[in-house]
């Protein structure tokens, strides 16, 4: 992956937000305050114009992370800016990053947010699909050969995510808004693990 594959993964991540926006919105109004895709879809936006020209993947990840920082709103966008940040910053200056390298850079993005959330599995947030995906990605690679085949790897996390957010329905949310509902949370998908499969899903995507 180099510098403009890691541009194309925002682009890309910031298409499959904008395309399922209202669903995301509709999760978060079940459970939350209902702006949830709108938080994203603007976060991304911001992403997407703060991208650096011919800049290496490490940097274009910061750039993009601190532009969601600075322009979501709500629990969502310091979480994944913070993800975005950590794992450009795991890249370095690296000008080609291989499927170990994008590996750390995947737990180090978990890291980030679980150090900002304190949110752990069972708690019906997006660390449920986080946490799945990336030991998945981290099974597929296990002693991958540098220039290994990165997109079996992100294709591992993405269904893995998938199935991390579906096991957050029968969960009583323990962390955010949706806390605040106590056992009404229960038999709803939690909209931020919803959007954690879309951004990975946009990885595998650019990757293929
Ligand atoms: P807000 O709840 O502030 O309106 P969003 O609607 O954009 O923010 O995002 C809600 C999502 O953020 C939740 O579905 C959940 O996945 C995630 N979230 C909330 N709090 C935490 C936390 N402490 N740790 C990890 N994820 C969290
Ligand atoms: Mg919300
Ligand atoms: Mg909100």
């Amino acid at each position: 992956m180099n510098g403009e594959d890691a541009a194309a993964w925002i682009r890309r991540a910031a298409e499959l937000v904008a395309a399922d926006a209202e669903r995301l919105t509709r999760l978060d109004a079940a459970i939350g305050d209902g702006d949830h895709g709108l938080n994203l879809d603007r976060g991304f936006t911001a992403a997407v114009a703060a991208l650096p020209e011919g800049a290496v993947p490490g940097k274009v990840l910061i750039a993009a992370g601190r532009a969601i920082v600075s322009k979501t709103g709500g629990a969502s966008g310091p979480l994944y800016g913070t993800a975005l940040r950590r794992a450009g910053k795991a890249l370095g200056d690296a000008e080609d990053v291989d499927a170990a390298a994008l590996g750390a850079a995947l737990r180090a993005a978990l890291e980030g947010v679980q150090e900002l959330g304190q949110a752990v599995e069972g708690d019906k947030t997006m660390v449920d699909a986080l946490v799945p995906a990336v030991a998945a990605y981290e099974a597929a690679c296990e002693g991958a050969l540098p220039g290994g085949d990165l997109a079996a790897c992100a294709r591992a996390a993405v269904e893995a995510a998938g199935k991390g957010a579906e096991a957050t329905v029968p969960m009583q949310a323990r962390k955010g808004r949706a806390s605040y509902l106590g056992a009404r949370s229960v038999d709803h998908l939690d909209p931020g693990a919803a959007s954690t499969v879309l951004i990975l899903r946009a990885l595998a995507d650019v990757v293929e």
